[in-house]
């Protein structure tokens, strides 16, 4: 019987062990349209397969807490945030001037679009 316990004992320190936790990824994406959008921060988890984007204008996107695994809370990382405000620098100087003038182009065809639809008096 002691002898039973002790193999068994023995046994139990052999398991294999729990599955690891892996660390969250984090990564720098494109935005939407060919970076025409600002850059996203994306968390993803291994172990519970959430993943979540963030984007910002005002380059904050790395400020995202991203919770997972029932309410672990996880922050951006440092190279991550760098890497990330590196691009969202560029974003800035090359595409959101674009990004402005098509948000603009379209306020005016729909404001033309708006004129033309307005009913008129008949006479
Ligand atoms: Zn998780």
């Amino acid at each position: 019987m002691g002898k039973a316990m002790i193999l068994a004992g023995i046994a139990e320190e052999y398991l294999p062990p729990a599955k690891p936790f892996e660390p969250v990824r984090w990564n720098v994406v494109a935005g939407a349209l060919q970076g025409l959008y600002p850059p996203n921060v994306r968390a993803n988890c291994p172990n519970c397969g959430k993943s979540a984007d963030t984007e910002s204008q005002k380059g904050t996107a790395d400020q995202m807490v991203f919770s997972h695994c029932t309410g672990q809370r996880e922050y951006c990382p440092p190279d991550v945030s760098r890497e990330y405000q590196r691009r969202w620098q560029e974003w800035r100087k090359e595409f959101q001037p674009k990004l402005l003038a098509k948000e603009q182009r379209e306020r005016e065809m729909q404001a033309t679009r708006a004129v033309a639809y307005l009913p008129t008096r008949g006479r």
